[in-house]
Protein backbone atom coordinates (compact mmCIF):
# COMPACT_ATOMS: atom_id res chain seq x y z
CA UNK A 1 0.00 0.00 0.00
CA UNK A 2 1.05 3.42 0.15
CA UNK A 3 1.57 3.66 3.75
CA UNK A 4 4.05 0.47 3.57
CA UNK A 5 5.94 2.05 1.07
CA UNK A 6 6.04 5.67 2.71
CA UNK A 7 7.21 3.98 6.02
CA UNK A 8 9.39 1.91 4.37
CA UNK A 9 11.32 5.10 3.03
CA UNK A 10 10.84 6.97 6.08
CA UNK A 11 12.19 4.62 8.97
CA UNK A 12 15.93 4.86 9.20
CA UNK A 13 17.46 1.40 8.86
CA UNK A 14 20.92 2.28 11.34
CA UNK A 15 23.68 -0.27 11.22
CA UNK A 16 25.26 -1.58 14.35
CA UNK A 17 23.37 0.11 16.86
CA UNK A 18 23.19 0.00 19.94
CA UNK A 19 25.58 -2.31 19.71
CA UNK A 20 26.97 -4.39 16.60
CA UNK A 21 25.15 -6.64 14.77
CA UNK A 22 22.31 -5.27 15.04
CA UNK A 23 19.84 -3.25 12.60
CA UNK A 24 18.12 -0.45 14.51
CA UNK A 25 15.25 0.95 13.37
CA UNK A 26 14.99 4.68 13.89
CA UNK A 27 10.92 5.53 13.53
CA UNK A 28 11.85 9.32 14.43
CA UNK A 29 11.71 10.56 10.82
CA UNK A 30 7.76 10.18 11.12
CA UNK A 31 7.08 12.62 13.69
CA UNK A 32 8.63 14.85 11.25
CA UNK A 33 5.52 14.54 8.95
CA UNK A 34 2.08 14.73 10.71
CA UNK A 35 0.46 13.92 7.45
CA UNK A 36 1.95 10.08 7.61
CA UNK A 37 1.63 10.23 11.34
CA UNK A 38 -2.07 11.02 11.02
CA UNK A 39 -2.15 7.74 8.32
CA UNK A 40 -0.64 5.24 10.93
CA UNK A 41 -2.91 6.12 13.85
CA UNK A 42 -5.83 5.90 11.31
CA UNK A 43 -4.36 2.69 10.36
CA UNK A 44 -3.43 1.03 13.55
CA UNK A 45 -7.09 2.98 15.16
CA UNK A 46 -8.83 0.82 12.64
CA UNK A 47 -7.78 -2.61 13.72
CA UNK A 48 -9.05 -2.18 17.34
CA UNK A 49 -12.28 -0.11 16.37
CA UNK A 50 -14.61 -1.72 18.69
CA UNK A 51 -12.40 -4.48 20.02
CA UNK A 52 -10.63 -3.19 22.59
CA UNK A 53 -11.81 -1.28 25.90
CA UNK A 54 -8.40 0.18 26.70
CA UNK A 55 -4.78 0.53 25.35
CA UNK A 56 -1.76 0.23 27.43
CA UNK A 57 1.03 1.33 25.74
CA UNK A 58 4.70 0.04 26.37
CA UNK A 59 7.37 2.56 27.90
CA UNK A 60 9.07 4.69 25.87
CA UNK A 61 8.14 4.24 21.85
CA UNK A 62 4.30 2.52 22.33
CA UNK A 63 3.47 5.39 23.92
CA UNK A 64 4.03 8.06 20.66
CA UNK A 65 1.51 5.79 18.81
CA UNK A 66 -0.37 4.21 21.71
CA UNK A 67 -1.83 7.26 23.02
CA UNK A 68 -2.91 8.38 20.10
CA UNK A 69 -4.45 5.54 18.93
CA UNK A 70 -6.76 5.14 21.95
CA UNK A 71 -7.67 9.20 21.99
CA UNK A 72 -9.46 8.19 18.19
CA UNK A 73 -11.20 5.19 19.58
CA UNK A 74 -12.26 6.97 23.11
CA UNK A 75 -10.90 4.80 25.47
CA UNK A 76 -8.40 4.87 28.33
CA UNK A 77 -4.82 4.55 27.60
CA UNK A 78 -2.37 3.22 30.21
CA UNK A 79 1.41 3.30 30.77
CA UNK A 80 3.67 0.43 31.10
CA UNK A 81 6.71 1.39 32.84
CA UNK A 82 10.07 0.30 33.47
CA UNK A 83 9.94 -0.84 37.30
CA UNK A 84 10.87 2.32 39.74
CA UNK A 85 8.98 5.47 37.22
CA UNK A 86 5.42 4.75 38.41
CA UNK A 87 4.88 5.77 42.20
CA UNK A 88 2.98 3.16 44.34
CA UNK A 89 0.27 1.21 44.38
CA UNK A 90 1.52 -0.51 41.55
CA UNK A 91 1.78 -4.11 39.63
CA UNK A 92 4.82 -5.52 38.37
CA UNK A 93 5.71 -8.49 36.37
CA UNK A 94 9.60 -9.80 35.98
CA UNK A 95 10.90 -10.95 33.14
CA UNK A 96 14.32 -12.34 31.56
CA UNK A 97 16.65 -10.07 29.12
CA UNK A 98 19.65 -12.00 27.67
CA UNK A 99 21.63 -11.18 30.04
CA UNK A 100 19.67 -10.35 33.60
CA UNK A 101 15.81 -9.47 34.23
CA UNK A 102 14.03 -6.34 33.72
CA UNK A 103 10.44 -5.36 35.63
CA UNK A 104 7.58 -3.47 34.13
CA UNK A 105 4.54 -1.82 35.81
CA UNK A 106 1.30 -0.42 35.81
CA UNK A 107 -0.54 1.87 37.95
CA UNK A 108 -2.67 -0.73 40.28
CA UNK A 109 -6.20 0.33 39.70
CA UNK A 110 -6.21 1.57 36.13
CA UNK A 111 -6.69 -1.93 34.46
CA UNK A 112 -10.12 -3.16 35.15
CA UNK A 113 -11.27 -6.50 35.18
CA UNK A 114 -12.89 -7.85 32.38
CA UNK A 115 -11.66 -5.04 29.79
CA UNK A 116 -10.60 -6.51 26.55
CA UNK A 117 -6.71 -4.67 26.19
CA UNK A 118 -4.87 -3.23 23.04
CA UNK A 119 -0.59 -3.89 23.54
CA UNK A 120 0.75 -1.07 21.37
CA UNK A 121 4.71 -1.15 21.05
CA UNK A 122 6.58 0.00 18.58
CA UNK A 123 8.28 -2.99 17.18
CA UNK A 124 8.01 -6.23 18.19
CA UNK A 125 11.15 -8.41 18.22
CA UNK A 126 12.26 -11.44 20.67
CA UNK A 127 8.77 -10.37 22.21
CA UNK A 128 10.29 -10.83 24.70
CA UNK A 129 8.79 -6.92 26.61
CA UNK A 130 5.20 -8.30 24.93
CA UNK A 131 5.03 -11.07 26.40
CA UNK A 132 5.63 -9.73 30.50
CA UNK A 133 3.03 -6.46 28.97
CA UNK A 134 0.35 -9.69 28.59
CA UNK A 135 1.21 -11.40 31.45
CA UNK A 136 0.57 -7.93 33.66
CA UNK A 137 -2.35 -7.30 32.25
CA UNK A 138 -3.66 -10.88 32.78
CA UNK A 139 -2.61 -10.91 36.05
CA UNK A 140 -5.13 -8.07 36.51
CA UNK A 141 -8.20 -9.95 35.41
CA UNK A 142 -7.94 -8.35 32.20
CA UNK A 143 -7.68 -10.03 28.57
CA UNK A 144 -5.52 -9.64 26.16
CA UNK A 145 -7.42 -9.03 22.74
CA UNK A 146 -5.22 -7.40 20.70
CA UNK A 147 -1.45 -6.65 19.89
CA UNK A 148 -0.17 -3.95 17.52
CA UNK A 149 2.63 -2.67 16.18
CA UNK A 150 4.27 -0.74 13.76
CA UNK A 151 6.94 -3.09 13.20
CA UNK A 152 7.00 -6.91 13.36
CA UNK A 153 10.80 -8.22 12.89
CA UNK A 154 9.98 -11.46 11.39
CA UNK A 155 13.05 -13.95 12.38
CA UNK A 156 13.06 -13.38 15.61
CA UNK A 157 9.90 -15.10 16.37
CA UNK A 158 8.36 -13.04 18.40
CA UNK A 159 5.07 -13.72 17.01
CA UNK A 160 5.32 -17.45 17.80
CA UNK A 161 5.72 -16.40 21.66
CA UNK A 162 2.62 -14.55 21.54
CA UNK A 163 0.75 -16.84 20.09
CA UNK A 164 -0.65 -18.26 23.78
CA UNK A 165 -2.53 -15.22 24.79
CA UNK A 166 -4.78 -16.30 21.61
CA UNK A 167 -4.76 -12.31 20.70
CA UNK A 168 -4.89 -10.61 17.33
CA UNK A 169 -1.29 -9.32 15.74
CA UNK A 170 -0.96 -7.35 13.52
CA UNK A 171 2.18 -4.81 12.19
CA UNK A 172 1.57 -1.82 9.02
CA UNK A 173 5.46 -3.46 8.26
CA UNK A 174 7.39 -6.69 8.27
P1 LIG B 1 11.58 -7.45 22.26
O1 LIG B 1 11.21 -7.44 23.71
O2 LIG B 1 10.42 -7.83 21.37
O3 LIG B 1 12.81 -8.25 21.97
O4 LIG B 1 12.02 -5.96 21.89
C1 LIG B 1 11.08 -4.99 21.58
C2 LIG B 1 11.37 -3.74 22.32
O5 LIG B 1 12.67 -3.24 22.01
C3 LIG B 1 10.40 -2.64 21.95
O6 LIG B 1 10.03 -1.94 23.14
C4 LIG B 1 11.15 -1.74 21.00
O7 LIG B 1 10.84 -0.38 21.23
C5 LIG B 1 12.61 -2.02 21.29
N1 LIG B 1 13.42 -2.20 20.06
C6 LIG B 1 14.20 -3.26 19.78
N2 LIG B 1 14.81 -3.12 18.60
C7 LIG B 1 14.40 -1.95 18.09
C8 LIG B 1 14.65 -1.25 16.86
O8 LIG B 1 15.40 -1.66 15.97
N3 LIG B 1 14.01 -0.07 16.69
C9 LIG B 1 13.15 0.42 17.61
N4 LIG B 1 12.53 1.59 17.36
N5 LIG B 1 12.89 -0.20 18.78
C10 LIG B 1 13.51 -1.37 19.02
Amino acid sequence: SELIKKLNETIENVPDFPIPGIQFKDISPIFLNPKLYEDVIAELAAFSKGKIDAVCGIESRGYLFGIAIAVALEVPFILIRKQGKLPPPVISEKYDLEYGSAEIETREGQIKKGQRILIHDDLLATGGTTEAAAKLIEKQGATVSQFSFLIGLKDLKGEEKLKRFGAEVYHILE
